[in-house]
């Protein structure tokens, strides 16, 4: 196994302790820097930093930030959410390991969601019925994945669909 475990660390954003979200950080066992490029490759990850090693993975709308001795997920709602999570990148991670010699690895930051062409299929009246000021700022929540098509009331189906489709190529389920 290459990752054997970590210790976890749950806390509030100091900035604002009423907010109900929950941020978490893991201290990693073992170094995990080498297996990045290839999870890079496997997950599609949002970002990835070649020096120091950094892979920025957007899952649910939280962005994941693995470090070679630290993984930090942010917007939590609880603390099982966080343990699912960290579960799930264990696996993650031991798996691509022992498949590396099958995997190309990847020093790339993937394609990520056009703000234009959401906004494109948005209605552009930024009636403010979604609470945002605008669809422009709508269509990068959208993009960040942070709000999904159904936060739009004034879409029709067909456009609610396409949002849809086009996001799903972006975005990983556990
Ligand atoms: S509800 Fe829809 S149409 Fe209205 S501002 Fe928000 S994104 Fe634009």
């Amino acid at each position: 196994m290459f990752l054997q475990g970590y210790r976890k660390e749950i806390f509030r954003p100091e900035c604002n302790p009423q907010f109900q979200s929950l941020h978490c950080i893991a201290h990693l066992d073992d170094d995990v820097a080498e297996v990045l490029p290839y999870l890079n490759a496997v997950l599609g990850g949002h970002q990835y930093l070649k020096d120091p090693p950094a892979l920025t993975l957007k899952v649910h709308g939280k962005l994941i930030t693995l470090h070679p001795r630290e993984i930090a997920i942010n917007a939590l709602k609880d603390e099982g959410e966080a343990d699912k999570i960290l579960e799930w990148l264990k696996q993650e991670i031991n798996e691509t390991w022992q498949k590396r010699d099958t995997i190309e690895p990847s020093f790339e930051t993937p394609a990520q969601p056009r703000i234009f062409d959401i906004l494109k299929l948005l209605p552009k009246t930024s009636c403010g019925e979604c609470g945002q000021p605008t669809c422009m700022v709508f269509a990068s929540l959208l993009a960040q994945g942070v709000k999904g098509a159904d936060d739009c009331p004034q879409l029709d189906d067909q456009n609610r669909a396409e949002i849809a489709h086009y996001l799903k190529q972006f975005v990983f389920e556990l």
